[in-house]
């Protein structure tokens, strides 16, 4: 009977810590993505816990199902930010069925003005990112007013190290604008853009992207591209590939064209800026190739 009660103790002591609510000063903060929640934590640093959703780099973030423990963690949220964009549909959903009158929601698109058919990657384009920055500090603020300093800090610390990722953009564009490029999915379109690049085959990265079959005219478009190199790199979703994906990535390594793998979600490890800095010196070096 001891025994019995003892058992008992532990089980609701455990329970009772595994319900414990979160220190009251820390702001809860759930990001549908984990660049969006990298961010959150820059910007909120000690004062918030951010929890993102979409971490694992093995995943395909387009076919991604939420669970019952997301459920949970968007029930406990002060805030929550999200893509949008038919990117991660789950979220809507779950943010219905987890009702919380209190929860503050930011969503990426509303945020920069995107339009239904624009291209859902919009982390790749830093000025979004500004934005998308400026409004989770200002959220934090107006949520816990008592650090509104420290905020306002460690958002123009973000500003000031976005300055590197810029000034990165504008070397490259002086060197690389208007050549012709192509990718297996739109996932790196928006600094594509911002490098002056011109991106061919969208018809394809679409389909890719949708997780349908490209049309063959898209198909032999794009093998065209590869076999007489009329492309200088192919962007390859090393995150989200199927079997077409791959197979324009085998016939891109065969004409020699460099390929530059680029993923959905925030590697490990990795800050935003970082990410984006590293993926940036990797197309350098294959622009920077000659053509034999
Ligand atoms: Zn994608």
């Amino acid at each position: 009977m001891r025994q019995t009660f003892s058992l008992l103790s532990a089980l609701a002591l455990l329970l009772a810590l595994a319900c414990a609510p979160a220190r009251a000063q820390e702001l809860q903060v759930v990001a549908a993505e984990n660049f969006y929640g990298d961010l959150a934590q820059q910007l909120g640093g000690p004062q918030v816990r951010v929890a993102s959703i979409l971490v694992n780099p093995e995943q395909d973030p387009h076919l991604f199902e939420a669970s019952v423990s997301t459920a949970r963690l968007l029930k406990q949220a002060q805030l929550v930010v999200y893509n949008g964009l038919h990117y991660d549909p789950w979220m809507e959903k779950l943010l219905k069925a987890a009702q919380s009158p209190q929860r503050k929601v930011l969503i990426a698109a509303d945020l920069v003005q995107a339009r239904s058919t624009d291209n859902p990657h919009l982390w790749y384009q830093p000025a979004y990112m500004v934005s998308v920055a400026k409004a989770l500090s200002q959220q934090f603020q107006t949520l816990d007013p008592a650090h509104s300093a420290a905020y306002a800090s460690r958002l123009d610390a973000f500003l000031q190290s976005m300055t590197a990722l810029s000034s990165r953009i504008s070397t490259m564009k002086s060197k690389y604008a208007g050549l012709p490029v192509t990718a297996t999915e739109p996932v790196f379109g928006y600094m594509a853009e911002a490098l002056g690049l011109q991106m061919r085959n969208a018809g394809f990265q679409l389909s890719i992207m949708n997780d349908t079959e490209p049309r063959v005219s898209d198909v032999i478009q794009l093998e065209q591209d590869l076999r007489t190199r009329s492309v200088r790199v192919l962007f390859f979703n090393s995150q989200a590939s199927n079997r077409a994906a791959r197979k324009i990535q085998k016939l891109a390594l065969a004409a020699h064209i460099p390929v530059v793998g680029v993923t959905e979600t925030l590697p490990a490890g990795k800050h935003y800026q970082d990410w984006m800095l590293d993926q940036l010196a990797a197309l350098d070096a294959g622009l920077a190739k000659d053509r034999p």
